[in-house]
């Protein structure tokens, strides 16, 4: 079975889609078997994993609606090495078109049923909203992982992410846990940084990662490539620490 995990976090612009297209890649690169669910209506991980997002026939649109099968409409990203649900801003009619629908917190957990088995890991890239799209999201993965940036502002919507996971997994999903949560964009310069951080390690224990991702240019340049930053220059510290954070993810597992 496919473990699955949403990269979540309400706050725009935090580092979500970085880390779930660089995870997928690194997790490729280390020989496991990865789907990129794009729940994102801005659809930015299709573009990074070099899909284009405007010519979609199927899209995570049209699979949340029942319309087409997941064999419709995921697509292989060449240069990251995993498969790829994609979207784009259709998507965001789906909020309104799933009201009407029956279990409509559960469409993706349902979808994702036909290809149980196919995967070892399967990543959903939230979009920056407590939405029904994040709740589909969170409905269908075992655990969330949390990338924050370790500035003062970075802890207060934290409250509020973590208390909706608490109750989608009260009331919808009792599989569901917080995996961890990741620092990126981290300046180790600043002193912010370092108190953040700190505050972050001694509130949370062990559900902060080891790894932290360094703020790097290279990172930022790949998706206008279509390429993750892993795959558009491997040496860089970015990539580098992504490797670093699909080998913590393996081991964590192995501690299961
Ligand atoms: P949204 O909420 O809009 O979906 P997001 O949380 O997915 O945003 P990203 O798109 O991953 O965030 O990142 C926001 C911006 O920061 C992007 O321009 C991205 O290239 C850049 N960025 C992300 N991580 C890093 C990093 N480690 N170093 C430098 N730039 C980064
Ligand atoms: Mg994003």
């Amino acid at each position: 079975m496919a473990r699955i995990f949403c990269i979540a976090n309400q706050k725009g612009g935090v580092g979500k889609t970085t880390t779930t297209v660089n995870l997928a890649a690194a997790l490729a690169r280390l020989h496991q078997k990865v789907l990129l669910v794009d729940l994102d209506p801005q659809g930015n991980a299709t573009m990074g994993a070099g899909i284009q997002k405007a010519d979609l026939d199927n899209s995570v649109y049209e699979l949340l609606l029942g319309e087409c099968d997941v064999a419709a409409a995921k697509q292989l990203s060449g240069s990251g090495g995993f498969d790829v649900l994609p979207s784009n801003r259709e998507l965001a009619g789906a909020e309104v078109e799933m009201v009407d629908l029956e279990r409509r917190e559960h469409r993706l957990k349902e979808a994702l049923r036909q290809i149980d088995g196919e995967y070892d890991f399967i990543l959903i890239d939230c979009p920056p909203a407590l939405s029904m799209l994040t709740i589909n999201g969170l409905c269908a993965a075992d655990g969330v992982i949390i990338p924050m940036q370790c500035e003062y502002y970075a802890l207060e919507g934290l409250a509020d992410l973590l208390n909706t996971i608490r109750l989608v997994h009260a009331n919808m999903n009792r599989e569901l846990r917080i995996i961890g949560l990741l620092r990126v964009m981290f300046d180790k310069r600043a002193t912010l940084s370092q108190h953040v951080s700190a505050q972050l390690e001694r509130h949370f224990g062990d559900k902060v990662f080891k790894t932290v991702i360094p703020r790097n240019v290279r990172l930022a340049e790949a998706p206008s490539y279509g390429i993750p930053g892993i795959a558009f220059d491997p040496l860089s510290k970015g990539a580098q620490a992504y490797i670093d954070f699909g080998n913590e993810m393996l081991s964590w597992l192995d501690r299961r």
